[in-house]
């Protein structure tokens, strides 16, 4: 290999460790917002437990109300039954008592139906504001364990990026250009290695699309030292020493 191909195939070295290192940072804050979310959740869901508690609270209201007023309408009709003047109006005053009788028990274990659905949502709102508190310790401690971890890969990463920098100058302008361009489509790898199949048929594949290269191709980069890019990736390809 050339000192062209050498320079850059050394920079494709510390632009994966580079791009590695910058990964570990995104994967050790991402636990932060994972977290953070989970938080959220249970906040969410606790308030959509306390506004369903209200609702019911409401209802259960209401209901009480209504039993208020049967209750009136029953003591009414019990006072009826004591100055009935006849045997048919009392049948009749009793049939009525007995009707609302009815409805009145029917309400009152609707009511109760309500309360009990209240008791059960106020524990699990007990049962979520323990998760809530569970959740902001932890999120805590991860954000402290983080805010360590991330200072020791920022370093790195700086450490690689001066790496980065010297590498770089060894490698002619237009070719660092040619480097980041193709770096960026295919996340960081810019160079493809050509894969022999056979050397003596000639077959050869670029090692980063695996597509066929020509024995021209071959034959040009075996011979010069100079960019030579996969017609169909455009990846920067280059052979491996064999020598060292
Ligand atoms: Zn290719």
């Amino acid at each position: 290999m050339g000192t062209v191909l050498n320079a850059l195939v050394k920079l494709q070295s510390v632009e994966n460790s580079l791009r590695a290192a910058k990964a570990k940072l995104t994967r050790c804050r991402r636990n932060v917002i994972i977290k953070e979310n989970e938080l959220r959740t249970f906040q969410n869901s606790l308030q959509a437990k306390q506004e369903e508690i209200q609702l019911t609270k409401i209802q259960a209201d209401r209901l009480e109300l209504e039993l208020k007023s049967m209750d009136q309408t029953l003591a009414k009709y019990r006072a009826a039954l004591n100055t009935a003047k006849s045997n048919k109006e009392y049948a009749a005053i009793l049939t009525e008592l007995n009707t609302n009788k009815a409805d009145s028990s029917k309400v009152e274990s609707q009511a109760l139906e309500l309360m009990k659905n209240i008791d059960a949502d106020q524990v699990q709102c007990d049962q979520i504001k323990q998760q809530i508190e569970l959740a902001k310790n932890e999120l805590n401690e991860i954000r402290k364990q983080t805010e360590e971890l991330a200072k020791k890969f920022e370093a790195e990463i700086a450490d690689i990026e001066r790496q980065w920098q010297q590498a770089a100058r060894d490698v002619s302008a237009e070719a660092l250009e040619i480097f980041r361009r193709v770096a960026e489509t295919y996340d960081g790898e810019a160079i493809a290695e050509i894969e022999v199949h056979d050397h003596r048929s000639g077959i050869y594949t670029c090692g980063g699309c695996f597509m066929t290269l020509t024995t021209e191709t071959a034959n040009t980069l075996m011979s010069r030292d100079e960019i030579i890019r996969c017609p169909n990736c455009a990846r920067i390809l280059y052979f491996k020493d064999t020598e060292n």
